[in-house]
């Protein structure tokens, strides 16, 4: 299986949960990957256990909000793999809190991470990528950027929502390029970012009343999502949305 031969790919928050099975499901296709998270112990293990079993990987130090960092992590991308095709901006954080109980150092904290982020990670790939000949970029966004929610993650929402829209901004205006750009909407996936309420009986059992499946998802049943639009088998595909969620946004 060699879906992504030959390519090479940028994986932001890749050190655990999803961006970690992308990571690894991205090099078992045959890829070369650069990944980049805050948590760098995590992240050189990753990249440790993907080298043993002869794939290649390279972890960086790549904090999302930093422009430099992003700089660094594409150029690392161009001088060891030659060159950059797929960005997936994965890296995120969630908070839940009310409105009203929202600070605004937390609000712009969330925005930072998860808008701001995938902003500097596409201005910084595009170039890479043109010099390519073309790319795909995926950002993850989340159920939570199609509808809103009775949970308390209004900022949250708000972050996934731009992301949606930015996404289809990207596509269109570098359709031309032959950079595709599309979105991912994942529902809940058992990760440590939804720990608390996996962990939490009552708030779990409220949960599964909302999901048709009746279970949370895998963190490879995303990493398959991400894998079609990073190969070329989605070469058509530019500016949709791919809904990974169980049918939880069905109903
Ligand atoms: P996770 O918390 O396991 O992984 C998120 C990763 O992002 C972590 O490794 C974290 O260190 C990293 N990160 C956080 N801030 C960063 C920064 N400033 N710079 C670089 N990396 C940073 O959670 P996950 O479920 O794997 O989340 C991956 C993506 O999926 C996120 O964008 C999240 O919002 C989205 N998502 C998650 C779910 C879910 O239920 N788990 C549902 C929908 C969407």
């Amino acid at each position: 299986m060699n879906r992504l031969a030959g390519k090479v790919a940028l994986i932001s928050g890749g050190a655990r949960g999803q961006g970690a099975a992308e990571t690894q499901l991205f090099v078992r296709e045959g890829a070369a990957v650069v990944f980049g998270d805050v948590l760098d112990d995590d992240g050189k293990k990753v990249e440790a256990e993907i080298r043993a079993s002869g794939g290649q990987a390279t972890y960086v130090h790549l904090n999302v909000t930093r422009e430099g960092d992003w700089r660094a992590a594409v150029a690392t991308a161009v001088q060891t793999y030659g060159k950059l095709d797929v960005l997936v901006n994965n890296a995120g954080i969630l908070f839940r809190s009310k409105i009203e109980e929202t600070s605004e150092a937390d609000w712009d904290r969330i925005m930072a991470v998860n808008v701001k982020g995938v902003f500097l990670g596409t201005k910084c790939a595009i170039p890479a990528m043109r010099q390519a000949g073309g790319g795909s970029i995926i950002n993850i966004s989340s159920t939570a950027g199609l509808v809103g929610s009775p949970g308390e993650t209004a900022a949250y929402s708000a972050t996934k929502g731009a992301v949606r829209l930015f996404t289809k901004s990207t596509a269109i205006q570098h359709a031309k390029d032959k950079i595709r750009c599309n979105s991912v909407h994942p529902g809940p996936i058992a990760t440590d970012m939804i720990k608390d309420v996996l962990e939490n009986r009552a708030a779990w059992e409220q949960r599964l009343r909302r999901l048709p499946m009746g279970r949370v998802g895998t963190p490879d049943e995303v990493a398959y999502g991400v894998l079609y639009l990073a190969s070329d088998e989605s070469s058509y595909v530019t500016g949709s949305e791919l809904v990974i969620d169980g049918g939880t946004t069905a109903e």
